[in-house]
């Protein structure tokens, strides 16, 4: 197999010549940026909506990359192609850079910027699609938006790390933590739905947005569900009729049991298979894609 091909600060590398300073704030603090498009059958999905969140973050990080969004889309375009991939998941990572030596001021930095592409694969295996993954409510609560707003795609996830491992090592397939005030918030690489009622139900506050997300709000309007993106407790995840995470790695993965409690209804739930089938279908006739 030939060596995977990375953007490196304006070069395409092979990955033996890909390097990141360890003066890098990025390696140093996690201070950096990121972001994950997918690519499907030569499409890339929704890539001005991926690129308006990462231009976003960037500014309110205060890094500036001097890249305009035409670059950012090439990068995008280019690794995938460079890589031959047509099935993708392009992931794009800011760090602040190396400081000038002696000098501690972080706005003296110079970004770095990497971006590499691996095939499109999804955040659950084929049983766990099938059959819903167990999830549990962490203990650690999310941070507070006064703290670091999840709407920053960050790449300090330490935080989300740990509840990750506390949640394997209970024997769970993922995670949900709660806000400061007990509200559900998100997994570490998924935003979350429930359905009760025939109404979708999402966490509105404390959370990143997602793509997936807003795509599958988008659907459920074309499918005529109604949609209440409010406060979620962990109460109503215990009763719901359907869960499930989504994420650009494979959009919807069901939810079968929540620190405990069964969900009651058929996994995968009927609106979770709907929506699902019409991301895919949607997907796959171009919707929303920017050829490769
Ligand atoms: N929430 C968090 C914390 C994430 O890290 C991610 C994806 O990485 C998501 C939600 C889902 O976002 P998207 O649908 O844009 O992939």
């Amino acid at each position: 197999m030939s060596e995977p091909i990375l953007y490196c600060d304006g070069e395409y590398v092979p990955e033996s010549r890909a390097r990141l300073s360890p003066f890098d704030l990025g390696v140093q603090f996690g201070d950096g940026i990121y972001e994950v498009v997918s690519a499907w059958q030569g499409m890339v999905f929704r890539l001005d909506d991926h690129l308006q969140r990462l231009t976003d973050s960037l500014h309110a990080a205060r890094i500036d990359t001097g890249l305009d969004r035409q670059a950012w889309a090439q990068i995008v375009c280019e690794t995938a192609r460079r890589n031959g991939l047509r099935d993708a998941a392009i992931k794009i990572v800011v760090t602040r850079g190396v400081l000038p030596r002696g000098n501690p001021d972080p706005r003296a930095a110079k970004p770095s910027v990497r971006a590499f592409a691996t095939p499109y694969a999804h955040l659950g295996s084929e049983e766990q699609r099938a059959k819903g993954i167990r999830l549990q409510i962490g203990h650690q609560r999310g941070m507070a938006p006064d703290t670091l707003d999840p709407r920053y795609k960050h790449t300090a996830r330490l935080q989300y790390q740990l509840a990750k491992i506390e949640a394997l090592d209970s024997g769970y397939d993922d995670v949900v933590w709660l806000s400061a005030q007990g509200f559900v918030e998100e997994a570490p690489r998924s935003n979350l739905f429930l359905v009760k009622d025939g109404v979708l139900r999402t966490p509105a506050l404390g959370v990143l947005h997602g793509i997936t997300r807003m795509t599958f709000c988008e659907l459920a309007a074309e499918l005529s569900i109604p949609v209440d993106a409010g406060n979620v407790t962990a109460f109503d995840l215990f009763v719901a009729d359907e869960v499930f995470t989504c994420s650009t790695s494979g959009a919807a993965l069901p939810v079968r049991e929540v620190s405990g409690r069964s969900i009651r209804g058929t996994i995968p739930g009927e609106l979770t298979q709907r929506l699902n089938a019409l991301y895919w279908r949607k997907r796959e006739a171009g919707w929303h894609g920017t050829r490769l």
